[in-house]
């Protein structure tokens, strides 16, 4: 039996050049693309950077006005 270890982590098309890279390659092999992390958590600590950005142009804004 033989175990292929790219198919149990799936493949995923690489958006500059169209290859399927190994989902457990963050670059592509061919033209060195390097896939966005996908990481849940650092997306969540942007999110939660955008949101503090935001809340401080708001507390300028206020503060300009007041
Ligand atoms: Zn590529």
């Amino acid at each position: 039996m033989r175990v292929d270890s790219e198919k149990s982590f799936g493949t995923r098309e690489c958006p500059s050049c169209a290859t399927e890279v190994p989902a457990n390659e963050n670059r592509c092999p061919i033209c060195s693309y390097e896939f966005p992390n996908t990481n849940p958590r650092q997306r969540g600590m942007k999110l939660w950077g955008a949101i503090l950005m935001l809340l401080l142009l708001l507390a300028l804004v206020l503060a300009a006005y007041l």
